[in-house]
């Protein structure tokens, strides 16, 4: 087990034992944001035949040689093609064809030329300059290739991509399931929506952990659902964790993993047949916490409707062998702001391998700090901030407030700059950073 291990070596043990979950077919029209799950060979060439890129002329490009304002070469117009239908005839020396944006260029015709930049008739059209033969005609094959992995399994569908997919004629994509995210809160002390603060009930709070880990589950593309509070209850724990295991793909659970009387989690976490991995992270805010994994069986949908949108098959992720997954269990500080960093640096790239995303860490960008840290402990410490993602070095807007019960600093951050154990910054250091959203 890691002991107050770096951030870094804790979400990789869990990187290196959770997989993605199983995949299902999604419609092309629902699929935005989902992740694709087979990479997706190209069947055909695209454009599949020489293309004109405007409405405009096809002619012998050799024709027009010697064409220019003072010798006009006129050539005869001896076919019309509207985008979507084929040439009639081949082009023949003197000969030009009228031709419409995305129609094929015929045979012969080796340079297209747009309406403007000629003078023409119906019969005939003029042309005063030369054209290089290939002169905007679009080769078959010229933005896809015949053969050419167009999309790799592990993408996440955006716009690009999913016209990409329906050029291939992909209307129903193999994507992995939206994995679904149990949350759990602990701690006597909380309130939920309903009930009243104050001032029959001194030193209640209300749970906000459980809605900003909600939230960041939903901006990084997952489900989640929220099972309850345990109180400080270990039995109650226990078996809200046993019926995450059993019905999530992952589980959030926050408050209980520090060595404080009521701290309970880490041995509810045990008493349900989580395997901890990891306690206690040599990080600031975020040093509390118990990070795990349990198992169950994978659940199969039924064959039959296999390849249809919707319902279909799930099929198994091709990584797990023996029936089974592994659930990612982490146990994140109570303190809210320590319970968002624990699950941005730990729990937020395992969520992505989760849902079979390929790359699953959070890119790193160097920043200089707006502002002195001159706190120096000998932990690692992630501080809260904002950078400009249009600037070409990140000036990064360090918030003012980094104490791990402040939760407000942490509305309108883009980043965490790193700050490495015993050291102070000074306002235009330099650090390293890494994004949330990304
Ligand atoms: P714990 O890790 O359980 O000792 O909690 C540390 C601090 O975080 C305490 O002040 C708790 O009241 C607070 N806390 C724990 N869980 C939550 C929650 N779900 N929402 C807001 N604050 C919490
Ligand atoms: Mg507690």
């Amino acid at each position: 087990m890691i002991e107050r291990g770096d951030y870094r070596q804790v979400r990789d043990a869990l990187l290196a034992v959770v997989k993605p979950v199983e995949t299902e077919y999604a419609a092309l029209e629902q699929a935005a944001g989902r992740v694709l799950a087979q990479d997706v060979i190209a069947q055909e060439d695209i454009p599949a035949f020489a293309r004109s890129p405007y409405d405009g002329y096809a002619f012998r490009a050799e024709d027009v040689a010697e064409a220019a304002a003072d010798n006009p070469v006129t050539l005869r117009i001896i076919d019309y093609i509207p985008a979507g239908e084929m040439p009639h005839t081949k082009i023949l020396p003197g000969t030009a064809a009228h031709l419409m944006t995305g129609a094929p260029v015929p045979e012969g015709a080796n340079a297209v030329l747009p309406f403007e930049r000629t003078v023409f008739s119906k019969e005939t059209v003029t042309i005063r300059e030369p054209a290089a033969p290939g002169s905007n005609v679009i080769l078959p094959g010229e933005d896809v290739r015949r053969g050419s992995v167009v999309a790799h399994r592990g993408s996440r569908i955006d716009a690009g991509l999913a016209g990409t997919l329906a050029g291939q004629g992909v209307f129903c994509p193999e994507v992995f399931r939206v994995p679904c995210v149990g949350v759990i809160s602990t701690g006597a002390e909380l309130l939920e929506e309903g009930e009243e603060l104050s001032p029959g009930r001194p030193g209640r709070i209300y749970d906000s952990n459980r809605y900003s880990l909600q939230a960041a589950c939903s901006q990084a593309g997952c489900r989640s659902v929220f099972l309850g509070t345990g109180k400080d209850d270990p039995g109650r724990i226990c078996a809200l964790l046993q019926e995450a295991v059993r019905t999530c793909d992952a589980v959030l659970v926050s408050g209980g993993v520090s060595v404080g009387d009521f701290d309970c989690t880490p041995a509810a976490m045990e008493r349900a047949g989580i395997r901890i991995l990891a306690r206690g992270v040599a990080l600031k805010p975020g040093m509390a916490g118990a990070y795990g994994t349990g198992s169950r069986k994978i659940k199969y949908g039924g064959l039959r409707d296999a390849g249809k949108p919707g319902i279909c098959s799930k099929t198994p992720c091709r990584e797990e062998k023996d029936g089974r997954c592994t659930i990612p269990v982490f146990g994140l500080s109570g303190n809210p702001a320590a319970c968002m960093t624990g699950f941005y640096a730990i729990a937020l790239p395992v969520l992505r391998r989760r849902m079979g995303l390929t790359d699953v860490l959070p890119p790193l960008v160097r920043v200089r700090l707006g502002r002195n840290y001159t706190k120096k402990r000998p932990t690692e410490r992630l501080l809260r901030g904002r950078i400009d993602p249009g600037a070409v070095i990140q000036d990064m807007d360090i918030f003012e407030k980094q104490g791990n019960q402040v939760l407000s600093s942490l509305a309108g951050a883009n980043a965490f700059a790193i700050l490495p154990p015993d050291t102070v910054l000074s306002a235009t250091d330099e650090a390293e950073a890494f994004l949330i959203d990304f």
